[in-house]
């Protein structure tokens, strides 16, 4: 797999200290393998970054699973393999994902001092009924209290994490959220719908009907306002879940959405450098066996060019930059010229508009992407 100078770095970390119901993320709740594990991953690192041509990280994503489980002992390990091995720019976003429970004075302390300068917040709801339904293990006081806690401590790059449609929700508690989310001190926040897994338990629990989800016109009606009432409140909705003040846009995120290069450590992470995708084993004991005994730990494909036009479509159409004619033109010429017809009725339709020879999504768009995106893709 041939590496680039500069990429974002994703860090997988599996554990979690049991398993929410609507969790589709590969995480095990247990801690057995930690030790392992954490051999594997400074191993994996020592090997990858040998491949990384000017060994430089522009961004660096810690997720999971539950990072913030990990004890700073053990989370710094792997921050140390990663500074061994690689040169981090200057201001590079450094972004760690925590669980409200695990924000305490100390560990707040222990991971500025390890360099992360960015706090994803798995709020979920402030609801603590909500929380409860779905076996989350801290409450929405704890979750306010995590985001004002680590902005004290310094981290003034917060991003909180809501799901709208959870079971029990209905949309006064949904509003609620959004309002609780607009009075904490973060300046992003990931709104996702949610979507049922197979082989969750709240997949389980739908299939035998004991479970009553909102419907696709209430989570449509939800996004919508939800869009309006951040806007209100200064979030630019720059992704379809995704918002930001001030343009404090997550980069590493970003980066996935703009084709740009990325590699992923551990199991589960995905890399991709433009020309191939690659996935790791989703299982501790395989993933941290292959890597410590030398054998590949990964699957790889590498994409054709109708891969890379439907990827394109679908990458750029997330975010609010949308799609470039140009690029469309000079790399896809014979998919545009093919699915032309297609985006022309979306802009007619207004669920695209044309900006700076870009196609840009609108947020009706983004609400029925999933129906529209076929018709732009090459067969
Ligand atoms: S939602 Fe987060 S804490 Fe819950 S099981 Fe998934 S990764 Fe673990």
């Amino acid at each position: 797999m041939q590496e680039t100078a500069g990429q974002g770095i994703y860090v997988h970390v599996p554990f979690c200290r049991g398993k929410c119901d609507y969790c589709g993320f590969y995480s095990v709740a247990s801690p057995a393998w930690r030790g392992t594990y954490l051999d594997a991953i400074e191993r994996e690192t020592r090997e990858r970054a040998g491949a990384f041509p000017s060994r430089r990280a522009t961004t660096l994503y810690v997720g999971g699973g539950t990072p913030s489980a990990l004890s700073p002992g053990e989370l710094g390990r792997v921050v140390d393999a990663l500074e061994r091995e690689l040169s981090f720019d200057a201001g590079a976003e450094r972004t760690i994902e925590v669980n409200p429970e695990d924000v305490t004075r100390e560990n707040l302390s222990a991971w500025r001092s390890m360099g992360f300068n960015r706090l994803s917040i798995g709020a979920q709801t402030f609801s603590d009924d909500n929380l409860r339904l779905v076996h989350r293990r801290h409450s929405a006081r704890q979750a306010i209290d995590a985001t004002r806690a680590a902005a004290d401590a310094g981290f003034d790059n917060l991003s909180v994490d809501l799901i709208t449609g959870l079971p029990g929700q209905d949309d006064d508690t949904a509003r609620r959220d959004i309002e609780t989310l607009t009075r904490l001190p973060a300046c992003h926040a990931s709104v996702y719908l949610l979507s049922v897994d197979p082989s969750t338990r709240l997949e389980r629990l739908a299939r035998q009907g004991k479970l009553a989800l909102a419907g696709d016109d209430e989570l449509a009606a939800r996004f919508a306002w939800t869009s309006e009432r951040l806007a209100g409140a200064g979030f630019e909705h720059y992704e379809i879940s995704n918002f930001a003040r001030d343009g404090r846009y997550a980069r590493h995120n970003t980066a996935y959405w703009q084709r740009r290069h990325y590699a992923g450590l551990g199991p589960a992470a995905h890399s991709f450098d433009g020309r191939a995708r690659r996935w790791n084993v989703a299982h501790v004991k395989r993933y941290a066996d292959a890597v410590l005994s030398g054998a590949p730990c990964f699957e790889e494909e590498i994409l054709g060019d109708a891969d890379r036009y439907n990827e394109y479509v679908m990458t750029s159409l997330r975010v609010t930059w949308g799609a470039s004619r140009r690029v469309l033109r000079e790399e896809f010429p014979a998919f545009y010229e093919r699915a032309r017809p297609a985006w022309e009725r979306l802009l007619d339709a207004r669920l695209l508009r044309e900006d700076n020879d870009h196609f840009r999504p609108t947020p009706a768009f983004w609400i029925i992407s999933d129906a529209l995106l076929p018709g732009l893709f090459s067969a």
